[in-house]
């Protein structure tokens, strides 16, 4: 059978995971908060129902990962590395499976040439660590005496993911999280179940025992129960400021080490010694098209020089205007619909208070599509060109297809407008002059900057935030380390 064969088959037929929890070694259809219908955000019709976890699910959910944790602890750390890598080849194994998934359920499109997945990558480097975790003697001047740490993790953790990180989400927070020992309950977000769910079928085949991984979709009481239990000895939050304002709340009660993973507004910088053709492309492939501007580290602000700005906007209102969007299966498609028709609406709201706030020109888009896209939610591609820097459209995260293009007059004021929001989690630099592109990385807040390109998440650099797009990190040392904690061991002699 060809592979365009089994797409075909794949899409028509998807194996959606039955949408039950799975909590310990059981999959629960029935739960206390009932069931919810996922609706398919390109076509606007019903894909699939799943149970919802409420309170009760998820304090099932964490004595599961409890009773887990003493058996996972001390597992020999060569079979915890064994059954991550297995489970690293699972996921590649299932490579285009999980992304017509992922296309169902969030409307990204599928990408038909598929490379190396993300989420493989991930496991695998995680898996890497689970044998590779030593402590440090510490010299001591009190006499003869041996001092040493263990690096111990925390027992159960917490991992809060939205809905756009699908399992490229799970494998950055719950891998780790596994490598270093500790059980997990993973509670995703309730627009986007089926992947993490997929995900849990496939820890569980891998020979990660019941318990270990727990998966529980729901809404924001089920994610306020979990991090309010005091059984949880970590929480590591992917999402929105507002609502991690609320968890860090909760977490104080019980003084919870969390992290947070938070939204951005990055700025990428282009001077006008620039390869301009590059920038607009990632400008506009990178700001806008990839989910339709729903990532949190995508580069939604264009600051450009005052000599080449005039060019630089001419090239990316073609380029925006020559984005083909359509429903993630259908052929050539770059950009597909939003998760729903609250955000839809939402992002057409913030595109009406910037026309009114005369925030900056429209340059194109603008509007809802309509025709053989009315039924789903797609919004535009949308550029608005010399926007004000002080205004909502620049300050305030969209999380929509819609990119702001800025003036800057030199490498002074670039820096200062890139900065110059509450946000610091991603910054890009187009330049060719060596010295001023590590000169303006080293001086942007921000904690993850490209220089003539978007950084594509090598798992082994580390991720995250500055200001109020967050604090720890995922990916490399610094993300296992957040799930482990050092005791140290001083002995007598
Ligand atoms: P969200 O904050 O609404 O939800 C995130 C998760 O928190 C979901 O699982 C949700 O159910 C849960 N939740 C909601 N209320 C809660 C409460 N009171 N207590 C505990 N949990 C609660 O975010 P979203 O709309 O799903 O995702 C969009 C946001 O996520 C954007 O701001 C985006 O920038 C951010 N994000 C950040 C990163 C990153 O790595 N920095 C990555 C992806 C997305």
């Amino acid at each position: 059978m060809s592979a365009e064969l089994d797409l075909n088959e794949l899409v028509t037929n998807p194996r959606l995971p039955s949408g039950a929890l799975l909590v310990g070694d059981r999959w629960d259809a029935t739960t206390s908060a009932g069931r919810r219908d996922h609706v398919n955000p390109a076509t606007g019709e019903p894909l699939a129902s799943f149970a919802l976890a409420g309170p009760a699910e998820i304090d099932r959910a964490v004595s599961a990962a409890v009773a887990a944790f003493p058996t996972w602890r001390d597992t020999p750390p060569g079979r915890r590395r064994d059954a991550l890598l297995e489970l690293a080849r699972l996921i590649d194994a299932a490579d285009v499976e999980l992304a017509v998934l992922r296309s169902l359920e969030t409307g990204a499109p599928f990408k038909r040439k598929r490379g190396a997945s993300l989420a493989g990558e991930w496991v695998r480097y995680y898996a890497g660590w689970a044998d590779k975790i030593e402590g440090a003697t510490i010299p001591t001047s009190a006499g003869p005496a041996l001092d040493y740490t263990l690096l111990e993790p925390y027992g159960v953790v917490a991992v809060l993911t939205p809905w756009n990180g699908g399992i490229v989400s799970a494998a950055m927070k719950v891998v780790p999280a596994l490598a270093a020992g500790n059980c997990v309950v993973l509670k995703p977000a309730e627009l986007a179940p089926f992947g993490p769910l997929r995900f849990g079928e496939l820890c569980l085949q891998a020979g990660v025992p019941p318990g270990v991984v727990n998966v529980v979709p729901g809404g924001a009481d089920a994610g306020a129960a979990l991090v309010a239990d005091a059984r949880v000895g970590k929480i590591s939050f992917t999402g929105g400021g507002a609502t991690a304002r609320r968890i860090f709340e909760a977490a104080s009660r019980n003084l919870t080490p969390v992290v947070m993973e938070l939204g951005g507004k990055s700025a990428n910088l282009v001077f006008a010694d620039a390869d301009l053709d590059a920038a607009a492309m990632i400008a506009v492939h990178a700001g806008i098209g990839p989910i339709s501007g729903q990532g949190c580290v995508l580069p939604t602000r264009l600051l450009v020089e005052d000599a080449v700005y005039d060019e630089v906007e001419a090239r990316v209102v073609a380029l925006t205007r020559a984005l083909v969007v359509g429903k993630p299966f259908e052929d050539g498609v770059q950009m597909g619909p939003v998760i729903d028709e609250a955000n839809c609406a939402r992002i057409l709201d913030v595109i009406d208070h910037a026309r009114t706030e005369h925030a900056g020109r429209l340059l194109t888009g603008g509007e809802r599509l309509g025709g053989a896209l009315a039924r789903g939610y797609f919004v535009a591609p949308t550029v608005f060109g010399d926007v004000d820097n002080a205004s909502d459209l620049a300050q305030h995260e969209v999380f929509g297809p819609v990119l702001s293009l800025v003036r800057f007059q030199n490498e002074d004021e670039a820096v200062e407008l890139a900065n110059g929001t509450a946000y610091g989690l991603g910054g890009i630099v187009f330049t060719n002059d060596l010295h001023r592109a590590h000169r303006v990385a080293a001086h942007l807040e921000a904690g993850y900057v490209g220089v003539n390109g978007f950084p594509p998440m090598p798992p082994g650099a580390p991720f995250g935030g500055v200001k109020q797009s967050g604090f720890g990190r995922e990916g490399g040392r610094a993300g296992l380390d957040e799930f482990l904690r050092p005791k140290n061991v001083y002995v007598q002699l």
